[in-house]
């Protein structure tokens, strides 16, 4: 049986803007198996919506191949824009004006020829708590309720492949975890495949079974989340994070000379430098030691935390290298 759903070879894009060239993607490989929760994580611009335009059929490569269950990108694009279903957090369009919600969603039905089934919108309205709203004017919901519709359509038209690119964006934190639970359900139980491009690397960690980190428009690297974090261990295993007063970038060039240890740190309010500092240790290393360094440079933690590095440790130091 053939496992393969999606597949890139050597895959190029280039936008133009004048006589200046972007490359948007720069030789993309990617195989990714029928019911298989794959996950592009990368920063803005990294070339995620890029990627899955062209995997949807929207826009062609400039370089390269692309195949959608066995059919060529080149050859067959209208058979592949029925075999996938794509949708963006960011640019949600609800083009359609439509009175209300329940119509809006008998529309979409009637628009990609599938039966019309009345139990099975009011299944979607209830998994989605859109109930009580399938009488309002969809234009007039908020951004949340509008990806809400999206996703109602995703349910409702089934496609072996979903491209889902920032899907839950706009959703709430319980909103956001129904989207998710569906979505692993439909890859497992009916073994659709599942491209999920974010930049939240919190989101994917225990959801995906493998992720892509994109990077300028390159793949860094491919691997299950537990890979990744297997082949990270062995270099550091704690990670050391500081909630403190007067934190500035200049810790992260100094605890590199004094220690040889990567550090991040990220500052939420610049009049104070209250932030995070998150110091990257191997095994059994003297946390004291740091401790002392900060308190000779001024620095005053208010919360200190020894915890295992996250997907989002690991995302943060290979897009930016320590
Ligand atoms: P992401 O979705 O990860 O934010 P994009 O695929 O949107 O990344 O963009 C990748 C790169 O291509 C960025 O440098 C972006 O500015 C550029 N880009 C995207 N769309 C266009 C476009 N329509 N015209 C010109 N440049 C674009
Ligand atoms: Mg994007």
């Amino acid at each position: 049986m053939n496992l393969l759903s999606v597949s890139c070879f050597n895959v190029y894009k280039y936008y133009c803007i004048g006589r200046n060239r972007i490359t948007a993607l720069e030789n993309i490989n990617l195989k990714v198996n029928k019911g298989e929760v794959f996950c592009i994580l990368g920063p803005n611009g990294s070339g995620k919506t890029t990627l899955l335009k062209i995997l949807s059929g929207l826009m062609l490569p400039d370089g390269g191949a692309v195949y959608i269950l066995g059919h060529d990108l080149r050859k067959e694009r209208k058979i592949i824009k029925s075999l996938v279903n794509f949708i963006s957090g960011s640019s949600m369009i609800i083009g359609i004006s439509y009175h209300s919600v329940i119509g809006l969603l008998h529309f979409y039905l009637d628009f990609y020829g599938v039966r019309r089934s009345k139990d099975r919108i009011e299944k979607v309205l209830e998994i989605l708590n859109l109930k009580e709203y399938k009488d309002e004017n969809p234009l007039l919901l908020s951004s949340g309720f509008k990806m809400k519709l999206e996703i109602a359509k995703m349910f409702l038209i089934n496609t072996p492949i979903l491209l889902l690119d920032e899907p839950t964006i706009h959703l709430d934190p319980i909103s956001a975890n129904i989207v998710r639970n569906y979505i692993k359900k439909l890859a497992r139980d009916y073994g659709v495949t599942v491209i999920w491009a974010t930049h939240f690397a919190d989101e994917i960690e225990y959801f995906c079974d493998k992720v892509a980190i994109l990077n300028n428009g390159r793949i860094v690297t491919v691997d299950s989340p537990f890979n990744l974090r297997e082949k990270f261990l062995k270099d550091v295993s704690v990670v050391l994070k500081v909630k403190a007063l007067n934190l500035r970038e200049s810790l992260k060039k100094l605890l590199k000379e004094k220690f040889n240890v990567f550090s991040r740190v990220e500052i939420y309010y610049p009049d104070f430098g209250e932030g995070i500092l998150k110091i990257y240790l191997r095994k059994d290393e003297d946390v004291e030691r740091y401790l002392n360094f900060l308190n000779a440079n001024n620095v005053k933690p208010l919360l200190i935390r020894k915890l295992p590095p996250s997907l989002s440790d690991i995302y943060s130091l290979l897009i930016e290298g320590g």
